[in-house]
């Protein structure tokens, strides 16, 4: 099924993980897609995967919190493919600290990235949405924004935010034709999650009981969560707007 033909997709932190997933899935569907991301080598590993398996990407190095940087990102997009049909809002980081240990910088950092990075590129994406139609924007939340999680006020604060911003630009943006969502991915075997198990005193065993924590008794993979990502952002899911869909493995259902 080719679900995004001669659609144009964003998705940021497309230089691993998650949004790695996701963008080859959406350029398997057809999709044309801009991958954004700070890490250039990672976005250049996504574009050459890609379009080795004959997908068409367009690479961008630039930081989701440089409001000048992301105009012209968007500038560049629309000079390369003169439109955007989906926004997945995705670049996110980790701090794991107690609150107390949190220094402000480091608050700052994180709510600017996970949560500001996201209004920026939406500021700069939806006028074009607007005028050209409609569109969707997918963005990606947490179980840790539904839900606490220890050592994590600033992940969880970004995260619960992130949901309360889908729900109000689904209601702003509903009227001009866009649709905005959310997910909230479990535990997902990405670098992310490496880079916090190797915090750990014990990271097999730490692992071992996060995984248990899951009904399902695993961690995602990348693509499972993509997979949410895209039934979103497509046609199937034409009448959901402002839903916030964990894909936890029936971690928040207990
Ligand atoms: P990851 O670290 O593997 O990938 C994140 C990507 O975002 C990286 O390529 C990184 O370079 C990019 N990025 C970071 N800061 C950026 C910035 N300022 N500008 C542009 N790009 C930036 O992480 P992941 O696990 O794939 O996470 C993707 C999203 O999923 C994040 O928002 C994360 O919070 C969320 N999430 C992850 C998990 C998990 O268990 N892995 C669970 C729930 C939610």
């Amino acid at each position: 099924m080719m679900r995004f033909e001669g659609k144009v997709i964003i998705v940021t932190g497309a230089g691993s993980g998650i949004g790695k997933a996701a963008a080859t899935l959406f350029a398997g569907e057809g999709g044309m897609v801009a991958l954004l991301d700070l890490d250039s080598k990672g976005v250049e590993e996504t574009s050459n995967a890609i379009t080795h398996q004959g997908g068409e990407t367009l690479p961008l190095v630039y930081d989701v919190i440089d409001e000048q940087g992301v105009s012209n990102a968007v500038e560049q997009i629309l000079q390369h493919y003169n439109r955007i049909d989906v926004l997945c809002n995705n670049a996110g980081i980790e701090l794991s600290k107690p609150l107390v240990q949190t220094e402000g910088h480091e608050w700052d950092r994180v709510l600017a990235v996970n949560l500001k990075g996201m209004f920026l590129l939406s500021k700069h994406v939806l006028p074009h949405m607007i005028s050209s139609g409609g569109g969707t924007v997918v963005n990606t939340s947490s179980i840790s924004g539904l839900l606490g999680w220890p050592d994590s006020s600033a992940y969880c604060a970004s995260k619960g935010g992130v949901i309360q911003l889908t729900r109000e630009m689904a209601v702003e943006y509903g009227p001009h034709n866009i649709r905005v969502n959310c997910i909230c991915p479990g535990t997902t075997v990405t670098p992310m999650i490496d880079r916090l198990l190797g915090l750990e005193e014990d990271p097999e065993g730490t692992a071992l009981s996060i995984r248990a924590m899951h009904p399902l008794g695993r961690f995602a993979q990348p693509e499972e969560i993509a997979r949410a990502m895209l039934f979103l952002a497509s046609e199937e899911a034409s009448f959901v707007t402002g839903a916030v869909l964990p894909v936890d493995g029936g971690y928040t259902a207990k």
